[in-house]
């Protein structure tokens, strides 16, 4: 137990000043009440390091686009160093989200792949390649995604897979309406993707009906 000379009070652990006073305490240190964390402090400094990081990046592209006028070549009109700041800006909220504790692998996976997606789209839009993200590298992903959620919901024993399970199958048949209705006309891997999110509905129900329904009635409050 330590001791303030001033104050006349008794301090636990293995503190350096008195909490009221700020004197220097006497008295020999108990073990420390609250440890040094050196792993969480390195962790917490490359987090800042890396922030920091990526704010000068886009700083420094942002006034190269913009006032220096350095555009790549074949797109002279593209604010390039926007759609650079959308994706860093996207990657340290991802880096926030996935360190937080409680975070389970298919959260995880949806996450991670509706972001990654939606950037894809609009950086695609711009730069002429819409064509190949919204025909294949999403249809693709979705189901692949959605066949990953399929198997982390068969192994889940607590069920916190299955609401991404069913959410999942959402982004399997709702943009597949979305596109036949604007165009009348699926590409193949659209439909591909369609046909294995309603065999894994089936399957969820087949293998985990009971889990299914319970999600559907907390979500839906029936
Ligand atoms: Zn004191």
């Amino acid at each position: 137990m330590r001791k303030c000379p001033y104050c006349k009070i008794e301090v636990g652990g293995a503190p350096e000043k008195c909490p009221l006073c700020q004197s220097r305490l006497t008295g020999e240190p108990e073990s420390p009440y609250f440890p040094e964390q050196p792993l969480l402090q390195f962790r917490s400094f490359l987090y800042k390091l890396q922030m920091f990081i990526a704010w000068a990046v886009i700083i420094a592209c942002l006034a190269l686009d913009f006032l220096q006028k350095l555009r790549f070549p074949g797109f002279p009109a593209l604010h390039w160093s926007l759609l650079l700041a959308m994706w860093i800006i996207a990657v340290e909220f991802l880096i926030v989200r996935l360190f937080k504790p409680g975070s389970t692998t298919a959260r995880t996976v949806t996450l991670v792949v509706t972001i990654v997606l939606i950037l894809l789209l609009v950086t695609s839009h711009f730069f002429g390649f819409l064509w190949l993200v919204r025909d294949w590298i999403v249809p693709v992903t979705i189901s692949a995604s959605l066949i990953a959620n399929f198997v982390f919901t068969l192994v889940d024993k607590q069920g916190n897979s299955m609401s991404y399970l069913l959410s999942g199958l959402l982004f399997g048949t709702v943009p597949f309406l979305v596109l036949y209705i604007i165009q009348r006309e699926m590409p193949l891997t659209w439909i591909i993707c369609l046909i294995i999110s309603i065999t894994l509905f089936a399957g969820a129900i087949i293998f985990k009906g009971r889990m299914v329904s319970g999600e559907l009635r907390k979500r839906f409050h029936l």
